[in-house]
């Protein structure tokens, strides 16, 4: 019985998907057991049209996401992958380099609210000791982000800009 539900044959090599009716002349899905369009029976029985296609669509890894159902194979639809720096440089667009400063800035900020919140155990030195602390996290955050990283992401910017400059400056005066 399993022998009589696979195709007699079925031409694996075409790859298309659908077909034009040999009664009506319209497109219709191949391997569906009837016309879509006027209902001529295509396939002895929809058992073996299924078969049909599921030796069709094995014979291709390109066809493994195909539907029965459909005119055409799908095309490829993943996300095509972009270097969004790259793109932004293109375009002159100044990008902040990703940073882990954020982070210290916002611990640094912390501990100085630790430091003006009242704990009935600790005594005044305490919180100066705590706001001290807060204040060095917080200025090293800072000067890292702002200072420290940007000069070192972008040397280039100021040196492009600066004999440009430099030279304007020097006709004007
Ligand atoms: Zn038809």
């Amino acid at each position: 019985m399993a022998s009589a539900t696979k195709p007699r044959y079925v031409d694996v090599e075409n790859p298309a998907l659908a077909i034009d009716c040999p009664r009506c002349g319209l497109r219709t899905p191949r391997f569906l057991e009837y016309c879509r369009n006027c209902g001529f029976h295509l396939w002895p029985s929809s058992r073996v049209a299924s078969a049909a296609f599921q030796a069709w669509r094995d014979h291709d890894s390109a066809r493994a996401q195909t539907s029965r159902y459909a005119y055409e194979v799908p095309v490829e639809m993943a996300p095509p992958v972009i270097d969004y720096d790259e793109r932004a440089h293109e375009l002159g667009i100044h990008i902040f380099p990703s940073s882990n400063f954020p982070f210290v800035i916002s611990v640094g900020a912390f501990v100085l609210a630790l430091a003006v919140v009242h704990f009935s155990w600790m005594p005044l030195w305490g919180h100066i000791a705590l706001g001290l602390a807060g204040a060095a996290i917080f200025l090293v955050g800072v000067i890292g982000w702002v200072i420290v990283e940007d000069t070192r992401y972008y040397p280039a910017e100021t040196a492009e800009g600066g004999p440009a400059g430099h030279a304007h400056i020097e006709g004007s005066v």
